[in-house]
């Protein structure tokens, strides 16, 4: 796999260049990071087969399109989520490949690189294995906090602990 197919690498130029904007902040801007790859979201569009959110590229514009269903504060959390995940469809260059299990767990992969960002996380004094925490000072929905402890840490599951 090249650099730029490699989703912790490509994630990291995405910190990086937020960092040299002055704006790698808790939680990430995905926002930003969108702004800054040219990556325009469209939130009011209808997404068939349940699907959370889509990539495409009309007219040599890169949209992202994210399902209005989650667009609300309350799921704040799934809705950078997504849109992290749209975001790495488009930089790990995936738009124009047919959809396959890989490619998401790719995308996957970069939005938690992403969102939880290594370079963060070890400057952060606190407990890393507490999930519920992980998941709100980031604003990732709990089950990528869950994944991302499992399959980007050395810790495991059974050094949880939940508290309020
Ligand atoms: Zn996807």
């Amino acid at each position: 796999m090249s650099n730029d197919q490699d989703p912790f690498y490509v994630a990291q130029q995405c910190l990086d260049m937020l960092a040299e904007h002055g704006a790698l902040t808790l939680p990430v801007d995905v926002a930003k990071v969108a702004e800054l790859c040219g990556i325009k979201f469209i939130v009011d569009s209808v997404l068939c087969d349940g699907k959370y959110g889509m990539s495409f590229v009309l007219d040599d514009v890169r949209y992202a399109a994210i399902s209005p269903i989650i667009n609300t504060p309350l799921q704040l959390p799934l809705l950078r989520w997504c849109a992290a995940h749209e975001i790495g469809h488009h930089l790990l260059g995936h738009v124009s490949s047919p959809w396959s299990d890989e490619l998401e767990k790719q995308a996957d992969m970069f939005a938690a690189a992403l969102l939880i960002p290594q370079c963060l996380i070890d400057n952060i004094a606190f407990s890393c294995t507490d999930i519920f925490r992980i998941a709100r000072l980031f604003c990732v929905p709990l089950p990528a906090a869950h994944d991302w402890m499992c399959e980007f840490s050395e810790w495991n599951s059974e050094d949880y602990i939940v508290c309020s």
